[in-house]
């Protein structure tokens, strides 16, 4: 079923567990130390270690019977590592090493793979039957903190990808500030922002990303500073320095990186009808596909079909709000009238059904059932840091903020305005 591609030999390396330099330390003055390997004993036999990679559209199975192990070591193998990583399990481009008894590589003596970023697995022949012994090793990870910032020439995307940021950190920076900036239209040029992020490094590689523990956004000369309180546990939320929380009952906007089409108006041209009639609500241009989030938990009142809104839901936030989600292509799983959903979850996709020109969300909102225009209205936040809890967040506050870049770096960062995507080779504007 899978065709396995033995992997490349080039990194063979010889192994010579009776090398006697520290034989060699005593005898010679260093610094002029030789090491005279001519003259060493090699009593234990020298061990070859070859270097593999699971081949795309190959399996552990096919690469080991390709390096000529037996079926019946494979076996063993097999059965060996099961409790620890089912072999068959074994993702492609996972890298593996086999130490054999000799440069001939008659007998396998050990396989040590590295099947997860902070987790091998080493198999090895041990005990008087020589059997083989499975054992889990753990490389530890360890947490810094790391720092970004940047300045928007074009967009927030490519100021990001201008100082070599995750792309998946543009949209936790968004998140932060999801309730006061609508990252789909109001990011202008001129923009700047700084972070703190939690780095997960194993073996000196980064292996992905944990928190952003502070940020700031200065939004069309606005800034807005997000911390993070507090640092442990599942209930932890964004504050602004002065305690007051980030969120709000509604987020800016259903779609993370749309763009704004047709705003809410009383009399707009229907491109469809070609008539003159209110538009009622919000469309956000996105491609076909693109997650549709509630902006604000509450109840799924309606779903389905609707006629010219094409795919709907209709969400009843409490007894004052409700909001509405047009031309959907399909809806999250799991959803229908009645079920709960909670601010962010994603409810359905953006498509193109019912009167629709092209693919793009219309986005209601309605106050007391009555039109209202989602962009026009401030809504009240959520609660503040605790009295109790001031004193201790505050210390937080002038710990964390010290862990921010100088503004000044992200004005010196600054790409030039035809930068390109993808074009990381330009002059730097000072
Ligand atoms: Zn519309």
């Amino acid at each position: 079923m899978f065709k396995l591609r033995s992997c490349a030999m080039a990194a063979i390396l010889c192994l010579q567990p009776a090398c006697n330099e520290s034989q060699d330390r005593d005898s010679l003055p260093s610094p002029a130390k030789r090491v005279v390997v001519t003259n060493t004993k090699l009593e234990a036999p020298a061990q070859f270690v070859t270097r593999h990679e699971v081949e795309k559209g190959s399996s552990m199975y096919q690469t080991l019977k390709s390096e000529g192990l037996l079926p019946q070591t494979i076996l063993d193998l097999v059965k060996t590592a099961k409790p620890i990583m089912p072999l068959q399990d074994v993702a492609s481009a996972t890298t593996f090493e086999i130490t054999w008894d000799g440069p001939e590589r008659n007998t396998p003596l050990k396989l040590d793979l590295r099947y997860a970023a902070d987790s091998s697995l080493v198999l090895e022949r041990k005990g008087p039957g020589l059997e083989w012994m499975a054992t889990r090793i753990e490389h530890p990870i360890t947490v810094v903190q790391k720092t970004f910032h940047g300045f928007v020439s074009n967009s927030l995307w490519e100021s990001a990808e201008f100082v070599g940021m995750d792309p998946s950190l543009i949209t936790s920076l968004a998140e932060v500030f999801a309730w006061q900036i609508d990252f789909s239209r109001e990011v202008k040029r001129g923009d700047r922002w700084r972070l703190t992020v939690e780095q997960k490094i194993v073996d000196d590689k980064t292996i992905g990303w944990g928190n952003i523990l502070v940020a700031e956004y200065e939004n069309d000369g606005q800034l807005f500073t997000g911390i993070r309180y507090p640092a442990e546990g599942d209930k932890a939320a964004y504050y602004f320095p002065n305690g007051q929380s980030l969120k709000r009952m509604f987020i800016k906007s259903p779609i993370k990186f749309g763009r704004i089409t047709s705003g809410f108006s009383r009399s707009r041209f229907h491109p469809v009808l070609h008539v003159h009639r209110p538009h009622n609500g919000v469309d956000y241009g996105a491609p076909t596909g693109t997650p549709v989030m509630a902006v604000g938990g509450g109840t799924i009142e309606s779903i389905g079909r609707n006629g010219g809104s094409g795919n709907m839901v209709k969400i009843r936030h409490n007894g004052t709000y409700s909001t509405a989600y047009l031309h959907l292509k399909g809806f999250a799983t799991g959803l229908r009238r009645g079920s709960s959903v909670e601010q962010g979850q994603v409810i359905g996709y953006v498509g193109a059904t019912g009167l629709a020109t092209g693919p793009h969300l219309h986005f209601a909102f309605y106050e007391n059932g009555v039109y209202m225009d989602p962009l026009g209205i401030r809504f009240p936040a959520a609660e503040p840091i605790a009295r109790n809890q001031l004193s201790k967040f505050n210390l937080l506050v002038q710990n964390v903020m010290r862990t921010l870049p100088d503004w000044q770096l992200a004005q010196q960062d600054k790409p030039s305005q035809d930068t390109r995507p993808g074009d990381h080779d330009h002059t730097v504007i000072r």
